[in-house]
């Protein structure tokens, strides 16, 4: 099967039903030269990757080299544990406490899978695994919905490159947030384009988005993004399972976001010369790191 260019065809190629990830898995077999089985082993690994990443988040609260993060995961977590519940329900708290610990376990230098980068590796492990625990959602729904949020990162990489460094965090968060919020209707049964919208709705709303961390590490405001931007897909597949469209097509929203990257001063492209990053607690923690770095030497 022949590659898809953008949206606009992806939402063409699936008039007659079939469901996203079963056209993405087709175009990847082709391009791979391997089965879709194969594919399908290949990310069940990855699947098991995030969840073990969220586990050893979890289990492993230690502060990073740094020291800016490594314990929030926890934090959540006991607020539920002493009965504090949030207001809103268990799987908020899941959704968050996970994001929190896939990407507290990626500042240890633990294994994780980057999706779409290593920065923003938290939000889709996050409500993948917590809305199939809480939804009891079968292994292979799940492995459907991360080909459908791959393929939605692919089709934005195809026009834009995904990093911090070329187009800001909108990027790296705001197309993982995007991917997550595909996800999460793949996983409620809802249709191609209620997908389309979920992932519209979310890259839209991250638009403009810096990306200014605190000494050049993916720490702050990194880690607790993808906190926010897990649930920031979850409002977004909401919304779209709702029945909520996107005014702006999905391909001029890719487009936006592109145009907003090169607009962005290159301070605020991951140089760390402006933004958080330069604030007075930000340049105190960077040259407390650079004199720890030299001491170490
Ligand atoms: S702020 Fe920059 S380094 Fe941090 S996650 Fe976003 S893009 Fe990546």
């Amino acid at each position: 099967m022949s590659n898809i260019e953008n949206f606009q065809e992806l939402q063409e190629r699936t008039r007659d039903n079939n469901r996203f990830y079963e056209i993405f898995l087709e175009i990847e077999s082709a391009k791979l030269e391997k089965s879709k089985d194969q594919l399908k082993e290949l990310m069940r690994a990855h699947l098991n990757d995030m969840k073990v990443s969220i586990k050893q988040g979890l289990s492993n609260p230690q502060l990073s080299v740094s020291g800016m993060s490594g314990t929030d995961s926890v934090k959540v977590v006991e607020r539920y544990d002493k009965g504090k519940k949030l207001p809103m329900n268990k799987l908020f708290g899941k959704i968050l406490s996970y994001a929190l610990a896939v990407i507290e376990e990626n500042q240890r230098m633990g294994k994780i899978v980057a999706c779409p980068t290593a920065g923003s590796c938290g939000i889709v492990p996050a409500v993948v695994v917590a809305y199939a625990e809480e939804f009891n959602i079968s292994e292979e729904m799940q492995i459907n919905s991360l080909f459908t949020a791959g393929g939605i990162g692919k089709l934005v990489a195809q026009e834009v490159p995904l990093a911090g460094a070329v187009a800001g965090c909108q990027a790296e968060c705001g197309v993982g947030s995007a991917m997550a919020a595909a996800a999460i209707v793949e996983l409620m049964s809802g249709t191609n384009d209620m997908i389309i919208n979920a992932a519209a709705l979310a890259l839209k709303n991250t638009l403009g988005l810096v990306c200014d961390p605190v000494a050049g590490l993916v720490e702050v405001p990194c880690v607790k993004r993808n906190a926010f931007y897990a649930i920031h897909a979850v409002s977004a597949s909401e919304l779209a399972l709702a029945g909520v469209e996107t005014v702006i097509p999905m391909d001029e929203i890719v487009v936006a976001m592109k145009q907003i990257g090169y607009l962005m001063s290159p301070d605020l492209k991951e140089s760390s010369d402006g933004g958080l990053a330069t604030t007075e607690t930000g340049q105190s923690i960077a040259k407390r790191l650079e004199k720890l770095w030299f001491e170490n030497k």
